[in-house]
């Protein structure tokens, strides 16, 4: 009697096994194929607001210091 692997073949693709497509421009990691990204002026972060605010990177002032 032969044990089918089909069924492993199918289900989420395991991470290790996942192709890196692109690096993070906001935190650096590895960003993997199927994952959703955001794109800013051609560079390519997750599609976290973590990730965007790391790669924009805004200075935090007051509005009266911003309008110096
Ligand atoms: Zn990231």
């Amino acid at each position: 009697m032969t044990v089918s692997l089909d069924r492993f073949a199918q289900g989420l693709p395991d991470p290790a096994d996942a192709k890196v497509m692109a690096e993070c421009a906001g935190c650096g990691g590895e960003i993997y194929e199927g994952e959703d990204v955001y794109v800013i002026n051609g560079d390519i972060t997750h599609s976290e607001w973590e990730c965007l605010v790391q790669y924009v990177d805004p200075e935090v002032k007051t509005i009266e210091e911003a309008l110096k």
